[in-house]
């Protein structure tokens, strides 16, 4: 099977490791792979568009935003004529199958000459363009799209690639824009993508806390103008010392006339006197090295695109990504539902639009309303207290979760008090109690502003952490944390028969960098650790004097490899020594012998990232050691342990809105809890099929403690794919 890629209309950020990830996994199948230059205009003009590619030419392209095979619109494929030609060239190239990385544009397209493909082969057969029997006896063309567009619109998929280091982009602009806003009292106006999407505005409103968001599939009734300057004026009365706008580039009137940053600059001159400043972030979003879950996601759909067209079913699908797991979606729908979209939207249809969206979108859009108000709606009625507490040590992410579940429960009349330093605070009655507008600023900062500790309860303090809930009366507990704070919350259920105190509802949710814990398949903190190392691993790369030079990069994680494990495939390393596996010094040495291979063909730079947790027996000191002594002198080795910088900085924009998403069914059913009286405790995580909440002991049984991670570890699943993508391929020993 010969197949070809194309990466076509709007570059994003990703479609090179796409291209890496199919090219590799078609070779490694035993596929030719044809990469063709400048998207659908490249089929169409055929001849030296068509670049046969072999494992080399997908090499050091991992981290290069943009695409290397080059885009372009192309009216000529518009036109059926410029199909035929297109169909014509690509027979003649021998291609079988057609990978195409694009958006709703470039898949239409490609839907298109699937529906057309015979009636272009009757026809060039017909004027002896092509040979009569390769339109009588073709094999169906096989047709693989993947979603490549920042701006997340893509039915049949969660996410497309591109779109998370988009967010990022914004999330980072945002914020030194709202620095500079707080000094001066400002208010921004930050046009975002999105012409009939307003995902990223909404989601990077999300992230940033930012005051107020206009998208295009929301409604503006006659007086939102009103609405939005009143808004903006009462935030300013409660102390607000900025106003941040996000607006998507597509939000439109109800008449469907656009909304232009002019137009809100006026309406806030006109109605609040205040001289808004206007930020355009334009083509910056499209730009740049793509983030690490960029990178993992393209790279684990480019290889289900190879494994679809490695199957018999022939019909033309999108794979996406729903519910964390690659999924595939026939074209014809993928097309009609992206356009529906589109269609509500002209028509004026705001609600069905929405609808079409989803439910997690129509969710952020409540909630960025709640969290964006001046102040709570209801005033505190007589429930007791909700307390909220951060564990040790912190994770990137953890404010956005207590940002959430405070304005989420005071919004609706519940008061909710801050614990500082984790559960010593909560023995010793180290209680804030927090005020709107103290949350204010939290999306933005790192680690938890609570503080969060490792703190192991005794006997006594248990005592006093019951104590501590009698006098505040609290009625629900909600704790932020690793696998250490989800033990200590085990505790305090088993000491209820002792302290009746303790029967209140208690909700876990799952915080640590080492994406270690049992009852979900994402911790908050973990994307921002593996964009740490990923752009740690990218510097090292860097180094161009690293002639014949193999680092051995130690990663967190504790006992669970995930950490080394993505942060491998983001950073195309030569391989991963994950816990998961038995580090023996006989597999050392094969490792030795792979590394050593790939010098000898060529090679001058490996990264082999080894989790902090590989081997009880063996540090990386010593596996350097190994390397040295068993390369035979062909290259010399480097240890980086990373350490925590890996924990450190702002969270990404993943992050702050998983953090988001969390606190607020975390709070959510807390209040339902406490409302019925029940006294559950649960962990509340991401799985593949969405949000779901887990009694606190099931979650717990779900752990190995002899290995001291998750018996079930689902990103274990992509083992295979980073070892294909790392080896020393067929193509690429001839190469070298
Ligand atoms: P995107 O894929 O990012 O949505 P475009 O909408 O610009 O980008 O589409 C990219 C290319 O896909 C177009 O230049 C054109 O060649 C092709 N294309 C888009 N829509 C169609 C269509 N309806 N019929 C045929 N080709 C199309």
């Amino acid at each position: 099977m010969r197949i070809g890629i194309i990466t076509s209309g709007g570059d994003a950020p990703g479609m090179n490791a796409v291209i890496r990830a199919v090219t590799r996994c078609a070779l490694d199948k035993g596929m030719e792979v044809v990469g063709i230059h400048e998207g659908w205009q490249g089929v169409f003009m055929g001849g030296k568009y068509f670049e046969p590619f072999n494992w080399r030419s997908a090499g050091g392209i991992l981290q290069a935003g943009g695409t290397v095979l080059g885009t372009a619109r192309s009216d000529a494929f518009r036109a059926v004529e410029g199909r035929r030609q297109a169909v014509r060239n690509l027979v003649e190239a021998g291609i079988d199958g057609l990978v195409v990385i694009g958006g709703d544009g470039s898949l239409t397209g490609a839907l298109i000459l699937h529906e057309e493909w015979q009636d272009h082969l009757d026809a060039l057969a017909a004027a002896n363009a092509i040979p009569p029997e390769k339109a009588t006896n073709a094999q169906p063309f096989r047709i693989v799209g993947l979603p490549g567009s920042i701006d997340n619109d893509l039915y049949g998929t969660d996410m497309s690639h591109g779109a998370d280091t988009a967010l990022n982009t914004i999330v980072q602009a945002v914020d030194k824009l709202t620095s500079t806003a707080d000094s001066h009292q400002r208010t921004f106006i930050v046009e975002v993508m999105g012409r009939r999407c307003g995902y990223l505005a909404l989601m990077g409103a999300v992230a940033t806390g930012a005051d107020w968001v206009l998208i295009p599939e929301e409604e503006m009734d006659t007086r939102w103008h009103i609405r939005m300057a009143d808004a903006l004026k009462r935030g300013r009365a409660a102390g607000r010392r900025h106003d941040i706008l996000l607006f998507a580039e597509g939000a439109r009137h109800n008449d469907g006339l656009p909304i232009r940053a002019e137009t809100i600059q006026e309406v806030l001159r006109a109605r609040t006197g205040v001289e808004a400043r206007v930020t355009v972030l334009g083509h910056v979003q499209r730009g740049g090295s793509p983030s690490a879950f960029d990178r993992v996601l393209a790279s684990r759909l480019g290889a289900a695109a190879v494994e679809y067209l490695a199957e018999p079913d022939t019909t033309p699908v999108m794979i996406g990504l729903i519910y964390n797991r690659p999924a595939a979606t026939p074209l014809s729908e993928v097309i009609s539902k992206s356009q529906a979209v589109n269609t509500e939207i002209e028509q004026g249809q705001f609600e069905h639009a929405l609808e079409l969206r989803g439910r997690s979108f129509m969710d952020a859009l409540n909630l960025l309303k709640t969290l964006s108000r001046a102040e709570p709606r209801e005033e505190i009625g007589e429930r007791g207290r909700i307390a909220m507490l951060t564990g040790g040590p912190d994770a990137p992410g953890m404010n956005a979760v207590l940002r959430t579940v405070l304005r989420y429960a005071m919004n609706e009349g519940q008061d909710v008090v801050g614990v500082r330093y984790g559960f010593a605070g909560l023995a010793r009655e180290d209680i804030w109690d927090l005020q709107w507008m103290d949350v204010q600023s939290w999306m933005t900062q790192g680690g938890s502003e609570l503080g969060a500790v490792r703190h192991v309860l005794t006997a006594q303090e248990i005592a006093q952490v019951a104590e501590t809930i009698r006098k505040w009366d609290i009625r629900g507990l909600i704790v932020v944390g690793g696998l250490d704070t989800y033990k200590e919350v085990t505790k305090l259920v088993a000491a209820r028969a002792q302290y009746p105190e303790l029967s209140i509802p208690m909700i876990c949710v799952p915080a640590t960098i080492d994406n270690n814990l049992p009852g979900t398949e994402i911790c908050i903190g973990a994307d921002t650790a593996l964009n740490n190392i990923t752009d740690a691993v990218d510097k090292i790369k860097y180094t161009a004097g690293a002639a014949h030079r193999a680092y051995i990069v130690e990663v967190m994680g504790r006992e669970c490899g995930y950490l080394g494990l993505s942060s491998g495939i983001a950073t195309g390393a030569e391989m991963e020594l994950l816990p998961e596996d038995q580090l023996t010094l006989e597999s050392l040495v094969q490792d030795v012998n792979r590394l050593r291979e790939g010098f000898e063909r060529g090679k001058k730079l490996s990264i082999v990232v080894m989790s902090e947790g590989a081997s009880p027996y063996y540090d990386a000191t010593f596996v350097r050691r190994v390397m040295e002594a068993e390369g035979g002198g062909s290259f010399d080795v480097r240890t980086v342990i990373l350490g925590h910088l890996q924990r450190g900085g702002v969270p990404t924009a993943f992050d702050r809105i998983q953090g988001t998403r969390l606190g607020l069914w975390a709070v959510r059913r807390l209040m339902e809890d406490i409302e019925a009286r029940r006294t559950d405790a649960n962990v509340v995580g991401i799985h593949g099929r969405g949000v779901e909440i887990t009694p606190l002991a099931d979650a717990m049984a779900q752990m190995d403690w002899s290995t001291g991670r998750p018996k079930e570890e689902a990103f274990m699943a992509w083992r295979h794919l980073a070892d294909t993508l790392a080896k020393p391929g067929p193509g690429w020993a001839r190469e070298c």
